[in-house]
């Protein structure tokens, strides 16, 4: 298993900076806010997702979209995604204990956006869902899973990595 996505070191660094409270605007962060993870493999990763059991995920990218309405809002939750020492509670804990995200996307409106930007995902050519019901326990607008899949020639350029 690699620890950290080769595509996106510069969004990791960003990532960790933000979280150790070095990045410019740390009230920005401090707020609730919805937001999508990155992540890229090279190859399929088999791993155990708690009560859903063992899993694949097919190499390419994956985007898990997650919001943060709770105390410390988005700085706390990104930052318990960069912690591999973690109690294995959601199901994005077990992707964050082996794989290093990087941040692609957030919103600190204070709306929930978080169904709203799986279904724009779903709707890319080439997306997928690597694991029905990933992340999704809580939704009330019937997502399929929130950790999309997708393999997409020139993904990293529309996505902006
Ligand atoms: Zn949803």
């Amino acid at each position: 298993m690699s620890p950290v996505c080769p595509r996106h070191g510069q969004s990791i660094a960003s990532l960790s900076e933000l979280v150790a409270g070095r990045a410019g605007d740390i009230d920005h962060w401090a707020v609730p806010g919805t937001y999508c993870l990155h992540f890229y493999l090279g190859q399929p990763l088999q791993l155990v997702v708690g009560r859903l059991g063992l899993r694949e995920l097919p190499p390419g990218d994956l985007i898990y979209v997650g919001s943060a309405f709770g105390p410390g809002g988005l700085r706390a939750r990104l930052a318990r995604h960069l912690r591999t020492d973690k109690p294995l509670h959601w199901h994005i804990d077990f992707l964050t204990a082996c794989l290093t995200p990087g941040i692609w996307r957030e919103d600190n409106s204070g709306e929930r956006l978080e169904c709203a930007w799986v279904r724009e995902l779903l709707a890319l050519p080439g997306a997928s869902v690597p694991i029905p019901g990933f992340g999704s326990s809580d939704c009330r607008e019937g997502c399929p899973a929130h950790l999309v899949a997708l393999r997409v020639p020139g993904m990293e350029v529309m996505i902006g990595l």
